[in-house]
């Protein structure tokens, strides 16, 4: 059984991969900077 593919925003960057930091942007640490919410099985070092 598959579960059903949903594409989710990242929070942190509203979906573009680029955070606001100060006056420049920088890469979201939280997707990695895919602009998508990173699943649940996301492999961590
Ligand atoms: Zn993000």
């Amino acid at each position: 059984m598959k579960p059903p593919k949903k594409k989710e925003k990242c929070k942190n960057c509203e979906g573009k991969g680029l955070v606001k930091l100060g006056d420049k942007k920088v890469k979201c640490q939280r997707c990695g900077g895919t602009g998508n919410k990173p699943g649940p099985a996301t492999p961590s070092h």
